[in-house]
């Protein structure tokens, strides 16, 4: 059994420091059945606890650690980076380089904002989509998380679903009235909408892979639905790309499913494991932001040195040409994330646990679930307990999963060959313990 006696101690103080002893919600681990593990570092695909307890790591904090933890190329980047001075409020040739890397990566982003959280990223792209057609109303879809914006946390996955908050209280009824909320991946209830208010809505934002309700794909048609509607009534199709740009294809979901849309969100890579995110999208549009246009976003930190260069070094690991007979690096991450998630569905059969696995590159959820699960009610329907008794197993174990089904789990270019088997090893055990429940 894990010994997690420090990090306890720890949780028991943080908790009178801190709402639920931490920063960000879905750290407390309040729906398992354990403390979270207080980390003291991480290296490569492995995170440590101040227990000494050893985790293989399938959360890489939420998606940023696409090279893995510590790669040295980014630690190198940002110590060389603080020792010139950690922040300047004024423009430098970094931001220029990693405004220029994303956008040679993602063209639909003809110029770009960087902001410091993928929650101003989504927040700051609405206004501008606002302040450029004059319109009040957004659509998003069920299910899907755009960060704790108020207008953007009306029926929102991660963490507000989790914990059974989707709608949070502090919003207030004028602000919610014009967030407009559709089941993901309904195409009919979606032209049924944009039929009756289309002409009154500035912007649609869809996570084009969802990440937010466990994982889950949009069907065939869902997306090319949205850019013809979007076409037809002026409205700004937004891309939240903050967890899945870089991981479904090195050049976003907008490649991987071929639509091109007006404005993209990013985050999380684009740091490297710093607080980054941008908005960006068509020149017209971004024209639209202050200075040279009326609409108002600013930060004291947005473009801060240390987190430009960690994110351009970690742009520069993942789009470098490959080494002869090797594979891109998201194709290398979407193949090895492929023969873990056989290894986890063999492991399910021969324990006669009905599972569903999704795969997006490098991006992966498991519901245990008999049925097919593309939106939130259907998500929603999962079996927690068998859940729980699934992520308590494998953390026993020594893998580190997302404490909620509503997560998505991420693959690294240090999770190696072992690793894998080690996981699948947990993985037999865990499915035979939920099996036994
Ligand atoms: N959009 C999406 C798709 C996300 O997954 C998240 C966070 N997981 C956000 C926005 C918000 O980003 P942040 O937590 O950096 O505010």
């Amino acid at each position: 059994m894990l010994n997690l006696e420090k990090s306890s101690a720890a949780f028991a103080e943080a908790k009178t420091l801190m709402p639920g002893g931490v920063n960000s919600p879905v750290r407390s681990f309040a729906r398992v059945a354990c403390d979270p593990p207080f980390i003291d570092h991480a290296k490569g695909s492995k995170i440590y606890d101040i227990d000494g307890n050893e985790y293989i790591d399938y959360v890489g904090s939420w998606g940023p650690m696409i090279v893995g933890h510590a790669h040295p190329d980014v630690v190198k980047a940002i110590q060389k980076a603080a020792e010139r001075g950690t922040s300047y409020g004024a423009p430098t040739l970094l931001e220029s380089q990693l405004a220029k890397k994303v956008m040679e990566l993602m063209p639909s982003i003809e110029k770009i904002r960087m902001v410091n959280s993928g929650t101003e990223a989504t927040m700051s792209a609405l206004r501008v989509a606002r302040g450029y057609t004059g319109r009040d109303k957004i659509v998003k879809f069920i299910g899907c998380y755009h960060g704790h914006g108020d207008s953007l946390l009306v029926k929102a996955g991660s963490g507000a679903a989790t914990f059974g908050q989707p709608d949070s209280p502090g919003v207030t009824a004028g602000t919610a009235k014009d967030t407009l909320t559709v089941p993901y991946n309904d195409v009919e209830a979606f032209k049924n909408l944009m039929d009756t208010h289309g002409d009154e809505i500035a912007a649609v934002i869809v996570e084009p892979v969802a990440g937010n309700m466990g994982l889950v794909l949009p069907k065939q048609g869902f997306l090319s639905t949205l850019r013809q509607e979007t076409q037809k009534h002026g409205t700004v199709l937004i891309f939240d790309e903050v967890m899945c740009g870089f991981r479904v294809a090195l050049n976003g979901a907008q490649a991987a499913y071929g639509i091109v849309p007006d404005m993209t969100c990013l985050g999380k890579i684009i740091g490297g494991g710093l607080p980054v995110a941008a908005y960006g999208g068509k020149r017209e549009i971004m024209d639209c932001v202050s200075p040279i246009g009326p609409v108002y976003q600013a930060g004291t930190l947005s473009g801060n040195p240390l987190a430009m260069t960690a994110g351009l070094a970690t742009l520069n690991i993942i789009s470098a040409e490959p080494s002869w007979g090797k594979a891109d690096y998201t194709r290398e991450l979407t193949i090895k994330t492929k023969h873990l998630l056989q290894g986890i569905a063999k492991a399910a059969k021969d324990a006669g646990v009905k599972i569903q696995i999704h795969q997006a590159g490098s991006m992966f959820g498991i519901f245990f679930n008999e049925n097919d699960v593309y939106d939130y009610a259907t998500s929603e329907k999962s079996n927690q307990e068998a859940f729980g008794v699934w992520f308590m197993e494998m953390l026993n174990q020594g893998i580190y999963l997302a404490p909620s089904q509503f997560e998505t789990l991420f693959m690294s270019g240090a999770h190696s060959d072992d690793d894998i088997v080690k996981t699948i090893d947990a993985a037999e055990i865990a499915m035979q313990k939920v099996a036994q429940f």
